[in-house]
């Protein structure tokens, strides 16, 4: 019985694992040059990407670079890519996602914006938190500035459009003559950088590849460090509406409610908004994360209850006329 044990085990071993491989699905062959451009310069600048994403906590940066490889995307015409939405993932889809081409193209959405929808939908699979409106960006406008998937979404854009510039310069590097010369890089390596060992890093921590904290010292005034076996991470303290928490006084605004924070009182909506056309709606139990609902809106705009509306009246969620 051993021996069979033993030998099933050297099956298993010299079995050779085919990695799974990136796969693109359905799009017709207008779109792919611009998908493979898009895919390469994800490709070759994530770790970028990523590590100037700094409010997006480490776990989730590590599942989005593992799992980018091996993503499977799909051009979709389904009822879902309607009105401005560029693609999509279904919850529990895990690394597939959907592009919605008609809508990227008559949008007439660049290359660095496709690189944005890209991650958008990559961070979605990672399961990075995101506010209660979402899907909703239209009629919440302050969405696209506090959740943390629009943030990585303009990030990564920035990051592209700023190197696919010809005349951009990367930090740290001198231009001589037409050359790039490297500079030597003085000190040590901050959080999210490549390391290999631990006196690499500024934190003398290297976990799974990465800079990462050791302590609350390394990750600033506004953050702490938790510690988790192999891979610690950074999560800002006193964290404004959006940003990650894993607890209450993470959040210097409002509380914490499935790693996000949010509104708990209508004055965390308008100190934090500037205006005080805003309250702070509880969907409740079950229902999901409080949210931000502008007041006084107008006919057409997005309601939760009557006295939402300028007209007093809220049908299926958005305001009418009396
Ligand atoms: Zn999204």
């Amino acid at each position: 019985m051993k021996k069979i044990i033993l030998i099933l085990l050297l099956i298993l071993l010299v079995t050779p694992v085919h990695a799974k491989k990136f796969k693109v699905k359905n799009c017709d062959s207008s779109s792919m040059a611009d998908i493979n451009w898009a895919v390469d310069f994800i490709d070759n600048n994530i770790d970028e990407m990523l590590a100037e994403a700094t409010f997006i906590p480490g776990k989730y940066k590590d599942k989005i670079k593992k799992k980018w490889p091996s993503t499977t995307l799909k051009c979709s015409k389904k009822k879902k890519c309607s009105g401005d939405t560029m693609g999509y993932h279904k919850k529990g889809s895990g690394n597939k996602f959907n592009l919605c081409w008609d809508q990227i193209r008559d949008f007439n959405q660049t290359r660095c914006e496709l690189v944005g929808i890209l991650m958008h939908e990559k961070a979605h699979a990672a399961n990075v938190p995101i506010e209660k409106k979402h899907n909703d960006m239209n009629a919440y406008s302050y969405v696209s500035n506090v959740d943390l998937v629009y943030r990585f979404d303009d990030v990564v854009e920035n990051v592209c459009t700023r190197k696919s510039d010809p005349n951009y310069v990367p930090t740290g590097a001198t231009k001589t003559g037409g050359d790039i010369v490297e500079s030597g890089r003085a000190g040590k390596l901050a959080l999210d950088q490549l390391c290999s060992e631990h006196t690499q890093c500024a934190s003398s921590k290297c976990g799974k590849g990465r800079c990462v904290c050791d302590d609350n010292n390394d990750c600033g005034s506004k953050s702490r460090c938790i510690k988790k076996i192999g891979k610690n991470y950074c999560v800002p303290t006193g964290g404004i509406i959006g940003d990650f928490c894993k607890k209450n006084s993470d959040c210097g605004i409002g509380k914490c409610e499935k790693k996000s924070c949010v509104c708990k009182k209508d004055t965390d909506c308008r100190t934090s908004f500037g205006s005080t056309n805003f309250r702070c709606a509880k969907p409740g139990l079950g229902f999901g994360k409080n949210f931000c609902q502008p007041t006084s809106v107008s006919n057409g705009g997005a309601c939760a209850k009557n006295s939402d509306c300028n007209s007093g009246k809220c049908k299926k969620k958005k305001c009418v006329s009396k």
